[in-house]
């Protein structure tokens, strides 16, 4: 299927022959349980390897096309199809690790490609069995249905119809009044479908209940670790990280909002008014996606000879679709096409400085993912649990900020500062979407509207600055409702706070000792998933967050670019 002359849209869609493919599997497993030698071993892997890589590529080219146009039913279909097919070959697939788990190879194994390929299939056998197959098919609808519904917002604004993303621009807007409606239209989008929302979750807690007791586990928490790939930190790891976030930066994040009221000229900060950095409006992108492509195709260039290839590789085979159009799913990721070695970066840019972070953080993912494919040995590598993947992406923004006169010319400054203050202040609401997942899965009998209640106690105790001005529904919680990874990334979230630390060390190394910043980022990169979680921070020269005081040691620089930023505007 490899062709290095394709584009995206060049690419044929065929329905995967998965029937083909679980027979395949069968008889490379049952090579594998027959094979007298390593050698007879790894050729069956590297097999196996090329049989999926294909229908891999054609889900993937399904769900990106699906993506691209909700509207368009013949992908739609053919997710359907998928979502409902491809539990099914799971079990093809563990029955494939087993055999390997139990080589009398297995050492050769782990010499040859690591410790960590057989962990993860250790991991993977415990995640799954058959009994488990009618819930993730159910599950997998269930998601679908949400996002469904996500996508059909078309809320009418400012003489247009607007989308979910749409509307978030207005949360800039000078006017306070704009600001003030274009979030209570926000927050009637998500009351208004409060009953199928809870429905639909309601729903998928039980199904995950029930999957995490089928996995031999008394709640779905564990489950969704394991899923999460996590081999060496579990959940009291995770809560001592939480507390350190509430003691270091709840206090930090109040002081930002409190000097922002006093910049904006107003005397608290409501809901609607935390994206309104400054008084004369936050830092504007100087054009659309033609323009900001440009911008970025000569900034990879510059930081880097491997970012450099990487971005022509994107631009060259029409790897980025990041207009918004009508019809588009609201929400923005990287993928990878693994025939054609290509990731593939999706976005729905609104105008925002969020346009820009998407072609640093998306294009961080996918310089990582292109370099792992090109530096690992088996598949399995290539890509890397989220708790490091988002490193390669949260860096890559701090990296871009010498070149953020490139996107915003004099507003440059304006961004670093409110990119630097969202990125500190995201991790105190990371980590209560986190402890909100916690809660919910070790009460499955919560009623919906007790689900509500409980984000919001959460809000009081990570977010005291959040005020919604007279909305009821946001009042008792409602807020919850937009965070698509609840509904279908349970136990994800924490990895996006995990990581802000990493990145955070980067930038400071990256402006103290440059070379070696990059090169150790560029190791994490290569090295994929190919090992632990702990054993890749300490490849990269990166602290654990979960020890004591890490979070003061990560933080504290950009707390103090921060403050002292504030200090000399209130000077
Ligand atoms: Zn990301």
């Amino acid at each position: 299927m490899k062709n290095s002359d394709f584009t995206f849209e060049t690419i044929q869609y065929v329905r995967p022959d998965l029937d083909a493919l679980a027979a395949q599997i069968d008889a490379i497993t049952a090579d594998v349980t027959a094979a007298t030698s390593f050698d007879a071993v790894k050729a069956l892997m590297h097999r196996r390897d090329d049989v999926m890589r294909d229908a891999e590529t054609m889900v993937t080219v399904a769900h990106i096309r699906n993506t691209l146009d909700t509207r368009d039913s013949f992908y739609e279909d053919e997710m359907a199809f998928l979502d409902n097919a491809l539990p099914a070959l799971q079990a093809h697939m563990v029955a494939y690790q087993k055999a390997l788990v139990a080589s009398p190879f297995r050492n050769d194994i782990s010499r040859e490609f690591g410790p960590e390929l057989l962990t993860a299939y250790g991991r993977e056998i415990a995640a799954f069995n058959e009994t488990l197959i009618p819930y993730m098919q159910e599950e997998a609808a269930l998601c679908t249905e949400y996002q469904k519904l996500i996508a059909s917002a078309a809320i009418p604004f400012d003489g247009q119809t607007l989308n979910l993303y749409g509307i978030q621009k207005y949360f800039e807007h000078e006017d306070r009044a704009v600001r003030k409606e274009a979030f209570r239209l926000y927050s009637e989008f998500f009351s208004s479908h409060e009953a199928d929302m809870e429905r639909i979750f309601d729903r998928l807690v039980e199904i995950r209940t029930a999957m995490g007791k089928a996995a031999g586990f008394s709640t779905y928490t564990p489950l969704g670790y394991l899923l999460q790939g996590r081999s060496d930190y579990g959940q009291e790891e995770v809560a001592s990280f939480r507390a350190q976030v509430k003691e270091v930066l709840v206090p930090l994040c109040e002081k930002l909002y409190e000097a922002q009221a006093k910049r904006i000229g107003v005397d608290t900060i409501m809901a609607y008014d935390e994206n309104r950095v400054f008084p004369d409006g936050n830092a504007q992108p100087i054009g659309g996606v033609d323009e900001l492509v440009a911008q970025a195709v000569k900034m990879y260039h510059d930081i880097s000879p491997e970012t450099g290839e990487f971005i022509d590789f994107m631009t060259g085979h029409h790897l980025m679709d990041l207009a918004n159009r009508p019809g588009k799913a609201a929400t923005g990721y990287m993928t990878e096409l693994p025939a054609y070695e290509a990731p593939f970066v999706f976005s729905c840019f609104n105008g925002t400085i969020g346009d820009v972070g998407v072609l640093s953080h998306e294009l961080g993912h996918a310089f990582a993912g292109y370099m792992a494919t090109r530096s690992q040995p088996i598949s399995e590598y290539t890509g890397c649990s989220t708790d490091i993947a988002e490193i390669h992406s949260m860096s890559m923004e701090q990296f871009c900020y010498p070149y953020a006169e490139m996107y915003f010319g004099d507003g440059a400054d304006k961004y670093r500062f409110q990119h630097l203050q969202e990125a500190i202040t995201f991790v105190p609401f990371g980590v209560a979407v986190d402890e909100f997942q916690h809660v919910i899965y070790e009460n499955p009998g919560l009623t919906p509207k007790e689900r509500t209640a409980v984000w919001h106690d959460l809000e009081l105790k990570y977010m005291p600055w959040r005020k919604y001005d007279n909305d009821p529904f946001m009042e008792r919680g409602g807020y919850w409702y937009h965070k698509i990874h609840i509904f279908l990334y349970p136990m994800y979230y924490i990895n996006y706070t995990l990581t802000t630390m990493g990145a955070m060390e980067f930038k400071k190394r990256r402006e103290t000792n440059p070379e070696e910043a990059w090169n150790d980022y560029l190791a994490l990169c290569k090295a994929g998933g190919s090992m632990s979680y702990k054993n890749l921070l300490r490849l990269a020269n990166l602290s654990i967050p979960f020890e004591a005081g890490s979070v003061e040691r990560a933080c504290g620089y950009a707390r103090d670019i921060l403050l002292h930023a504030i200090q000399k505007e209130q000077a």
